[in-house]
């Protein structure tokens, strides 16, 4: 699932956004000013900021280029008045991946929304990728092993993605709770094996002597592929 940072300060904009992604099946968090949308754009791990331009506290342009300043590399809508047509170029030129004018429709947004993900999710490094006898494709969420689909839970999914953008750092079970289950979960880190378990299995890793997802003693689990 991915997380949607909403920043905007009209409340029935926010509320109508809100109602609209969450049905869309998206996870939604709201930031009503400037200063905590920058806060939150940076600690939330969100997959996509929607950025309103007029904010209370700093305007969308300052977040922006805050965040952009700070590596951030979350893509970011932005919402622009349909009559200041500098706001565009301004944007874009701060770092923001695309813009929708006010007042927008749902359905363009939504499409504007998932082009930006598909677009992020599809990172070279990460869209595709192959090791021993697995192949997976993230952008159409698919595992084949030695050419047969398998099917993956999606924290399965996120395991996978996490250790194979982290490919030979050791991970702490810590970190890999964060990664797939949100900073926020209640999950204990024995869960982290079970699933771990799982996906050797999905995979073809052979679990005595694991060759893909390996133990690191007393530390957590290295992906070596
Ligand atoms: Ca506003």
């Amino acid at each position: 699932m991915s997380r949607i940072l909403i920043v905007e300060d009209e409340p029935a904009i926010a509320l109508g956004l809100e109602d609209d992604l969450k049905m869309e099946g998206y996870e939604v968090e709201v930031a009503r000013d400037g200063i905590t949308a920058a806060r939150r754009g940076r600690e939330g791990a969100f997959d996509l900021i929607l950025l309103d331009v007029m904010l209370p506290g700093k305007d969308g342009f300052e977040v922006c280029r805050e965040l952009r300043r700070a590596g951030l590399k979350t893509p970011i809508l932005m919402l622009t008045a349909k009559a200041r047509e500098e706001e565009k170029v301004t944007g874009l030129e701060l770092g923001a991946d695309d813009y929708v004018t006010k007042p927008f429709g749902t359905r363009e947004l939504r499409a504007r929304i998932k082009a930006l993900l598909r677009r992020s999710t599809g990172d070279a490094e990460t869209e595709c990728c192959r090791f021993g006898e697995v192949e997976v494709d993230f952008a159409r969420g698919e595992l084949r092993l030695r050419g047969r689909p398998v099917e993956l839970t999606p924290i399965e999914f996120k395991l996978l993605d996490f250790f194979i953008r982290a490919r030979g750092r050791v991970l702490s079970r810590d970190q890999l709770l964060a990664a797939a289950w949100g900073p926020d979960t209640f999950a204990s880190a024995r869960i982290v094996d079970n699933h771990i378990a799982n996906l050797r299995r999905k995979i073809g890793d052979d679990p005595a002597e694991p060759r893909y997802l390996r133990n690191v003693r007393g530390l957590g689990y290295r992906f070596d592929g």
